[in-house]
């Protein structure tokens, strides 16, 4: 029997108007990560991909790389029978025969609503010939948690038959939601955020500000090892790196020490937004999450949110640590998240930082400073990095 891997949508069949759009972007994803891996062809059919295995396919290798593709629900290693009846029943039983099972099920899905029978009948149809031919094993139908189950998918003129649903990474095609700017630190959260987006069809641009010498250079390299984990995804990167040094001793030198903190974040959105136009990004995102230190009061956050020409998300902003930690194991961020680093805002901070700034406070620190010549050297001075899979 030839082999597929029949590959579901996760929501791309609720767009209904895009849904072309999210479907060939899903194919482009698929077709740019599996460049490499041997199969014979990958087509859509109605409601789902098949992508043709051959003699040469590494399948382990192959289901590895389709885990990490957004817009994928679930992908199944699968036998190419024929809707024929006959030839359906006398398949299974030849896949079934020698596996080590005392209970089993059927289960059918019908897309080809043109078929003769009803997905149930065809369970019934299926069940019954195990069941004689494997008459002396003492097996039998368990609807609930058998040991195996047996699923088909009747569609189009095809009949796949399979017994597991790897699960996919869920979320949207890469690239059906346009860019977005991370802030990205080396600690825990900005990464999980990053993740959070791109799971929703983002492109994220990278943007760290870094304070070397006085930070070491280790934490800007943590920072592109996270960068390149979560490539991963999206398979290409750029990271933007932008001297924050200067620009915080300007700030400890002329301005309020309990705002420095708030000041650091506003100057931080607005070369953001800088990075954004350039970017063509609509959108900053950051790790921030409600209450979990001084920064990051409702109070700040407006105060912060008050200096961005573009909407700031932040995915993260209800998580606790612990739900955090959860999915920077899950993607593997964790361990370089959890190594020592000193990070540019732990840099010069009072031990009272503000926790309720009031804008116009702030505004009045801000004209000791000029700002715009703080930007116009600091973008002139960032360097890019690029990444890819
Ligand atoms: P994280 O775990 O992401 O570092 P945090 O809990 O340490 O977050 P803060 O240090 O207050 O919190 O930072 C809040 C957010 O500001 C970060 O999640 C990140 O998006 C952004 N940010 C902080 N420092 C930097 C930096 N050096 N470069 C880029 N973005 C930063
Ligand atoms: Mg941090």
């Amino acid at each position: 029997m030839e082999k597929f891997l029949v590959i579901h949508y996760n929501e791309i069949s609720l767009k209904k108007g895009n849904r072309n759009f999210f479907e060939d972007k899903l194919i482009l994803q698929i077709k740019r990560v599996l460049a490499g891996q041997a199969f014979d062809f990958l087509k859509k059919i109605s409601g789902r991909l098949i992508l043709k295995l051959n003699e040469r396919s590494d399948v382990a290798a192959i289901c590895g790389k389709l885990k990490k593709v957004f817009g994928i629900g679930y992908f199944c290693e699968s036998f190419l029978s024929s809707p024929n009846l006959k030839i359906l029943k006398e398949d299974i039983l030849d896949l079934i025969k020698n596996k080590k099972f005392e209970s089993f099920k059927i289960e059918t899905q019908r897309s080809n609503k043109s078929y003769p029978l009803t997905s149930q009948q065809v369970n019934e149809k299926i069940g019954e010939y195990i069941l004689e031919n494997l008459k002396n094993r003492k097996i039998k139908v368990k609807l609930k948690n058998p040991d195996l189950t047996c699923f088909i998918e009747i569609v189009e003129n095809y009949a796949f038959i399979y017994f597991e649903k790897i699960k996919g990474a869920g979320g949207l095609p890469q690239g059906t939601s346009g860019k977005v700017v991370s802030l990205i630190s080396s600690g825990f959260d900005s990464p999980v955020a990053s993740y959070l987006l791109m799971r929703r069809g983002a492109e994220i641009v990278f943007c760290h500000f870094e304070s070397t010498p006085q930070t070491s250079i280790a934490s800007i390299e943590n920072v592109k090892k996270l960068v390149k984990k979560l490539t991963e995804y999206q398979l290409k990167s750029k990271l933007y790196l932008i001297p924050f040094l200067e620009i915080q001793k300007e700030i400890i030198k002329n301005c309020k020490l309990d705002l420095a903190v708030i000041l650091y974040r506003r100057i931080m959105v607005r070369l953001a937004c800088e990075i954004a136009k350039k970017e063509g990004a609509r959108a900053l995102l950051t790790g921030d999450n409600l209450g979990q230190v001084a920064s990051q009061t409702l109070e700040n956050i407006e105060v912060i949110n008050q200096t961005a020409e573009f909407p700031i998300f932040r995915p993260l902003i209800g998580f606790d640590k612990e739900e955090i930690i959860n999915l920077a194991r899950k993607i593997s961020t964790y361990e370089v998240s959890s190594a020592p680093y000193e990070d540019c805002c732990s840099l010069f901070i009072p031990r009272h930082p503000q926790t309720k700034a009031r804008l116009e406070e702030v505004e009045t620190e801000e004209k000791k400073l000029d700002i715009e010549k703080m930007i116009d050297m600091a973008i002139k001075r960032m360097k890019i990095e690029e990444f890819s899979l």
